[in-house]
C-alpha cells in the first residue's frame, strides 16, 4: 500500500506554505506521506520563488530527493507565459498597486492553475502503484478567495469543476483539497500563526530582485494582510 497521502504544490509562497501547514497539521500526515512538487513555469520572479520552496520544504522536513519533485512546465505553458507579465521572455513590467486593480489581470498565465492540477493528479495517482487507497490521495492546492476576482481558475467553480474532473478521471483514488478556498489574505495569514508557517522562508513578489519590492500587487496584498493581523512580515522589502 501506497504510504503517499497528499500531493502539494509547493510554489514558495506564503499560500502554499500555509496550505502545507494546514493540511499536514489537521490530517495528521508525516513528511513521508506527502510529496511537494515545484513547478517551473518561466515566470520572471521562479529563481526566488523556488529558493523559497527549497527552504519550506527543508523547514517541514521532506526530503528533498524522493518527496519533492521541481517539474519544468515551461515548454507547455511557453505561449501562456508569453501573453502573461509574469513572463520572463514578455518584457512587460510587474504591475505596481493594489492586487485587484484591473492592471493586475496582465499577470494571468492562462490555464496554470488547471496545467498544475494535471500534473498533480497525475503525480499522486502515480503514487499509489496501482493500489486502491482507502482514502482518496488528496492534491492540494493553495487557491483562495483573494484571487478569484482576477484568477478565474482560483474560483469555487472552477475547483467544484476540477475537483470532480480529478476524482473521475483517477476512479475517485485521488481528490482535490483546498484549505484556503474560503479565506481572504488576511485570513491565510492568521491561519498561518495559528499553524507557525515561517513566513521568513516565503516569497511573494513577483518581480525579478532578490528583496520584495513592496509594491506589485502581489506585495501590497501580502503586507495588508499582515498589518491586518497586527504583526511585521519577517521578510525583507525593497530599501529595507
Ligand atoms: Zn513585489
Amino acid at each position: 500500500m501506497s504510504k503517499i497521502k497528499a500531493v502539494f504544490a509547493l510554489s514558495g509562497g506564503l499560500d502554499s506554505a500555509v496550505a502545507l501547514a494546514v493540511t499536514m497539521e489537521t490530517q495528521n500526515l508525516k513528511p513521508e506521506e506527502v510529496i511537494a512538487v515545484t513547478f517551473y513555469y518561466g515566470s520572471k520572479h521562479a529563481v526566488w520563488e523556488t529558493r523559497a520552496a527549497e527552504k519550506v520544504r527543508q523547514y517541514y522536513s521532506i526530503a528533498a530527493w524522493t518527496n519533492h519533485l521541481k517539474i519544468d512546465l515551461s515548454a507547455a505553458l511557453e505561449v501562456a507565459s508569453k501573453v502573461s507579465s509574469l513572463g520572463a521572455m514578455n518584457p512587460a513590467a510587474i504591475p505596481e498597486g493594489h492586487y485587484n486593480d484591473e492592471t493586475m489581470r496582465s499577470t494571468v498565465i492562462p490555464g496554470r492553475n488547471l496545467m498544475f492540477l494535471s500534473v498533480l493528479a497525475s503525480v499522486a495517482e502515480a503514487s499509489l502503484g496501482g493500489m486502491r487507497p482507502e482514502v482518496p490521495v488528496k492534491v492540494v492546492l493553495g487557491v483562495h478567495q483573494g484571487d478569484h476576482h482576477i484568477y478565474p481558475d482560483c474560483r469555487p467553480e472552477f475547483v467544484r469543476a476540477a475537483g470532480e474532473a480529478v476524482c473521475e478521471s483517477t476512479d475517485y483514488s485521488v481528490g482535490l483539497y483546498t484549505p484556503l478556498l474560503d479565506m481572504d489574505k488576511a485570513a491565510i495569514v492568521r491561519a498561518g500563526i495559528a499553524f507557525k508557517v515561517p513566513f521568513r522562508h516565503t516569497r511573494t513578489c513577483y518581480k525579478n530582485q532578490e528583496r520584495s519590492c513592496g509594491k506589485c500587487g502581489s506585495c501590497v496584498e501580502r503586507l495588508e494582510a499582515f498589518a491586518a493581523n497586527g504583526i511585521t512580515d519577517p521578510i525583507l522589502y525593497e530599501g529595507q
